[in-house]
């Protein structure tokens, strides 16, 4: 799957819009960077990224848990596709899917590339080793969780 069936792989190939859904959830790379709380200032629009993760994020493995339901659960969760990864200024540049669309390709530590799919991990690109769920802050002290933008990728 992770290649075309004259060998190529598919994301160097196909644009978004052209993945089966298989080859989309292939395509992430599993870093839950997308899944860090943002907060809007409520006087001027800005965003700003916190290293506090969605209560539904299993942070050690950097994955939802409960992928299935997580739009029930969590109304704010973003569904990614191919017209927001264009338009979500927020969306990581380290992330596939943005990667993809931007003509930059995979990096050395997406598991399509290295074939393991603790590289994200090891590469310091997933949100394993520094995020805190935000089940355990208190919501008046989200602002205490403001980090820079994640840039590394
Ligand atoms: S930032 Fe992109 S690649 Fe990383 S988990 Fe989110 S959708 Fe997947
Ligand atoms: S509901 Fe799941 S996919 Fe959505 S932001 Fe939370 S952890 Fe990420």
């Amino acid at each position: 799957m992770a290649a075309s069936e004259d060998g190529t792989p598919f994301w160097t190939t196909k644009l978004l819009d052209e993945m089966t859904a298989e080859e989309w959830e292939a395509l992430c790379d599993g870093c839950g960077r997308c899944c860090l709380l943002k907060l809007e200032d409520e006087d001027d629009g800005s965003v700003h990224l916190t290293r506090l993760a969605c209560g539904l994020l299993d942070i050690g493995k950097c994955r939802c848990s409960d992928y299935e339901n997580r739009h029930a659960k969590m109304p704010d969760c973003v569904a990614i596709d191919p017209v927001k990864v264009k338009r979500l200024a927020w969306l990581p540049t380290s992330c596939a899917y943005r990667r993809v669309a931007e003509g930059r390709g995979l990096a050395w530590w997406h598991p399509l590339i290295s074939g393991s799919p603790e590289t994200v991990h090891e590469a310091g690109i997933s949100v394993r080793d520094w995020s805190l769920s935000e089940t355990r802050v208190s919501p008046l002290d989200f602002e205490r969780f403001i980090i820079s933008d994640l840039d590394d990728g």
